[in-house]
């Protein structure tokens, strides 16, 4: 962090910083040019400006921060590429992990036919939200733990372990005993109680972007769920609201290698709540890998049309199996490999219980 100084800041007023930063912990430095004197300081946690008081003092004009606000993920800290494992699925590895399945656990015979078609196709991880988080209160709440239980058994057929949402502190507990991946919704990317409640968990943790929020405060949520104690995180970026109005949200792709450069925890694109239309699905999927996303989270349900949430953006599983297939050729092309491995490939080798 740097003090700028103002051009007529007196040594008394420079002294008086210096004093501030020392109370706080912080080292300054103190270079003194021919117009400015600029005031760095060095500690070894990020500052919080805001807590400082340092602008109300004499002869300050501006702080400006140099590193970034948050530390545990950052690239400062760990230069690795994280690897977060859930069961035998990698992320941050060479393989670019796919989960599919429905937006919500609807039934039985709807998680159980979703879960064994995607993982034909390929898909590594089954998801299905059993507490879903709607807009209107007079829209499917999900079928709680009704759902979890599904969930378990199309896990238990399939082999696919299972990503769900939890969306409150008290239900951290109830998912976790369900689910192999806790999803923190949009929504609540900073509902800091339950951050740090899944920080305390076992679990690795999928964050999701908030629609509203910009990178930075994104990655400070992730680092309430490290600061916790829980470094199994990876993050998902599933679109911004903009002023554009085509598609449900934009999915914001530059997110991907701007992760890349400042955190070492892997990234997640969701293209389904990215665009809100089945059609651009596929797309926005195949230039998510090209980007050098980790992974991808797509919504497939057997039949859209009836789907009790978000059929317009779900795929069929035929529609799903082409995504697949393009993916894996642009993850080759860009040095990854995605899907099945050859030798399980072949159509239907995979809907079989483990
Ligand atoms: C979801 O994954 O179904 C979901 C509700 O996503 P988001 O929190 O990104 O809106
Ligand atoms: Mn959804």
């Amino acid at each position: 962090m740097i003090v700028v100084m103002r051009w007529d800041a007196t040594d008394e007023d420079v002294r008086g910083v210096e004093r501030r930063l020392a109370e706080l912990g912080f080292t300054a430095h103190i270079s003194r040019g021919r117009e400015r004197t600029v005031v760095g300081a060095i500690g070894d946690r990020p500052p919080d400006p805001d807590a400082m008081g340092l602008e109300s003092l004499p002869g300050v004009e501006r702080v400006m921060l140099v590193q970034h606000s948050f530390k545990l993920a950052s690239r400062d800290f760990r230069a690795e590429p994280s690897r977060v494992r859930v069961g035998d699925v990698v992320f941050g590895g060479d393989e670019v992990v796919v989960i599919a399945g429905p937006c919500a656990v609807e039934s039985r015979e709807q998680i159980l036919e979703t879960a064994a078609a995607v993982r034909a196709a390929g898909a590594r991880m089954l998801r299905g939200g059993a507490f879903k988080p709607r807009t209107s209160p007079y829209s499917f709440q999900g079928l709680e733990e009704e759902g979890l239980k599904l969930l378990a058994e199309a896990r238990e057929r399939t082999g696919l372990p299972v990503v769900t949402e939890v969306m409150s502190p008290e239900a951290v507990p109830l998912v976790a005993a369900y689910a192999d991946m806790l999803q923190i919704g949009a929504r609540n990317m900073q509902n800091f109680p339950l951050l740090r409640a899944v920080g305390r968990v076992g679990r690795p943790v999928m964050l999701k972007r908030g629609p509203s929020a910009t990178i930075e405060e994104w990655l400070q949520a992730a680092e309430y769920i490290l600061a916790a104690g829980n470094d199994q995180v990876v993050l998902c970026e599933r679109g911004i609201r903009t002023f554009e109005t085509a598609t449900r949200n934009t999915l914001d792709l530059n997110a991907v290698p701007v992760l890349k450069e400042w955190t070492h925890l892997p990234v997640v694109v969701d293209p389904s709540h990215g665009t809100g239309k089945w059609r651009w699905v596929k797309p926005m999927a195949l230039a998510a890998v090209a980007a050098g996303a980790d992974a991808l989270i797509v919504e497939v349900h057997p039949q859209p049309s009836r789907a009790l949430s978000d059929g317009s953006q779900s795929l069929t599983p035929k529609n799903f199996e082409d995504l697949m297939r393009e993916a894996a050729a642009v993850a080759r092309a860009v040095g990854r490999r995605l899907g099945l491995p050859a030798a399980a490939d072949a159509r239907g080798a995979g809907a079989v219980a483990r």
